[in-house]
């Protein structure tokens, strides 16, 4: 049974690392995304910049040693420089496939592989750092626009930041705030819209340069214009790079090389838009059921 660290611990410790200012509070953020029992082999050496490859070998995984698997048996590979939108109804695992591969958790059987190393045998900070996960809005903290930034390289200078903002599309829009990139975005500074406050973290992930990128889009709805603007900032940082994305907007998913459809049985289908729509199968039946996916 995995041994976790008391939740409410965990709390104190964020507030104490809160009360303590900036830098404790990054640090207080990245322990949480990691699991207590997630830590270096002692063999573990320092993982090199990847092509790129990520395969999954009979992978299985549950939250619990002995409650319900969320995965079972999931076997898959990912091409470097490869875009795979990842689709499915919610619950199903797809967040859970995309957090296995930073080692926020550790599978419960088979293997996960980058470039043909398993991520079990890599140092962690290796491992994200050539790793980068972009979520929802939930990394954006209280601070202003540049210190949130710089979560993604502390020591990238004002012309780093400006260059990231602009690759995201979020330059001019970030200029037009009060304070430009000095602008207090908590919750009692400027209220930024779903699609700002992704170009955000989009930016920050420019900066961070991974050669390996997971993003978890957004669900809630953006208007058109924030949509091709997230749209374009994704693109753009997708090149070159393998990019692995939990799809909610028909324009992600048509732009994949590969779609990947997972459902409780696991990966029922794969293919290109096309594909999936001339086999008349899950995808397609999701696509006639909604808006968008
Ligand atoms: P999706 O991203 O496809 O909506 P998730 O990967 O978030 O699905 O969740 C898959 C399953 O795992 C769900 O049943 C969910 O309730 C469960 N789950 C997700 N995160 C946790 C967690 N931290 N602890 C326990 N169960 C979880
Ligand atoms: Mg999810």
């Amino acid at each position: 049974v995995a041994v976790l660290v008391d939740p409410v611990q965990r709390l104190a410790n964020l507030v104490r690392l809160w009360q303590e200012g900036y830098t404790g509070f990054i640090r207080a953020m990245e322990i949480l995304e990691i699991a207590a029992d997630i830590t270096d082999r002692p063999a573990a050496r320092p993982m090199p910049a990847p092509r790129g490859e990520i395969s999954f070998s009979d992978v299985s995984f549950g939250y619990e040693a002995d409650g319900p698997r969320v995965l079972e048996r999931l076997s898959l590979t990912i091409a470097p420089g490869e875009f795979v939108a990842l689709v499915g109804p919610s619950g199903v695992g797809k967040s859970t496939l995309c957090a296995l591969i930073p080692r926020f958790y550790d599978v419960a059987a088979g293997t996960i592989r980058i470039d043909g190393t398993d991520v079990r045998d890599v140092t962690l900070a290796s491992l994200r750092r050539h790793v980068g996960v972009v979520q929802q809005d939930v990394y954006l903290f209280a601070g202003s626009v540049a210190e949130n930034l710089r979560y993604g390289r502390p020591d990238a200078s004002d012309a780093e930041l400006e260059a990231a903002a602009r690759a995201a599309n979020a330059h001019d829009f970030i200029i037009a705030l009060p304070q430009g990139y000095d602008t207090d975005i908590g919750q009692r500074g400027v209220k930024l819209s779903g699609g700002q406050r992704q170009r955000i973290t989009i930016a920050r992930a420019f900066l961070k340069n991974p050669e390996i990128l997971i993003f978890d889009e957004a669900t809630s709805a953006l208007d058109n214009e924030s949509e091709r603007a997230v749209q374009q900032a994704l693109l753009s940082l997708a090149n070159g790079r393998t990019t692995l994305v939990i799809a909610h907007r028909l324009s992600t998913v048509r732009h994949a090389d590969r779609i990947l459809v997972l459902t409780g049985d696991g990966i029922v289908e794969q293919g290109t838009h096309d594909d999936l729509m001339a086999q008349g199968g899950v995808y397609a039946n999701l696509h006639s059921v909604q808006a968008s996916i």
